[in-house]
């Protein structure tokens, strides 16, 4: 192997096919507003601890969103899809979704009361600050509650039914 080939191999060894987006199960909501609660990155969108972002539902893939946000240094949405900055369906939902949640509701609140001060982040309706991991461990926890649960009922239904027979033995 002389020196240029294996400079090729290790360019497309850095490059490899890059995952836009996360799985989240147990939803079908076509936005989630989410807050980070450690810095990630998936695809273009680098999100950092605190930040505000939106999962964006993938249309041909299921289960799949696209992580959105606000990247304030270059001062526009950005999507963890290949279209990054470019204006889209997946940017376009973002902004429908912040213009009817977000800005309408302070706006209306800044009419109402004398007060500049609009605090955005605490009229989000949904403020579930996980990342896609921690949603899915919280999912398969959620999952293993719900067995329990299940089978808790179960042996409550045969003990009473057992208490029925006893009864109905007495009488
Ligand atoms: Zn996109």
């Amino acid at each position: 192997m002389n020196h240029s080939t294996s400079k090729r191999t290790a360019r497309k060894a850095v490059a490899p096919q890059v995952e836009s987006t996360v799985l989240i199960e147990g939803t079908t909501a076509k936005i989630i507003p989410c807050t980070a609660k450690a810095d990630f990155q998936v695809g273009n969108s680098q999100i950092k601890a605190g930040e505000k972002f939106y999962l964006v539902r993938s249309e041909r893939r299921e289960n799949r969103y696209y992580v959105v946000h606000y990247n304030g240094t270059r001062n526009a949405y950005q999507c963890s899809c290949g279209c990054n900055m470019c204006e889209h369906e997946h940017l376009s939902t973002v902004r429908a979704y912040v213009m009817a949640n977000v800005v309408a509701p302070a706006k209306a609140e800044q009419a109402k009361s004398s007060s500049q001060t609009i605090v955005v982040t605490e009229l989000a309706p949904m403020t579930t600050p996980l990342t896609a991991a921690q949603w899915k461990e919280i999912m398969k926890r959620d999952k293993a509650r719900q067995k329990a649960e299940k089978a808790k009922d179960m042996a409550k239904i045969l003990e009473a039914r057992e208490q029925g027979r006893k009864e109905a033995s007495i009488a």
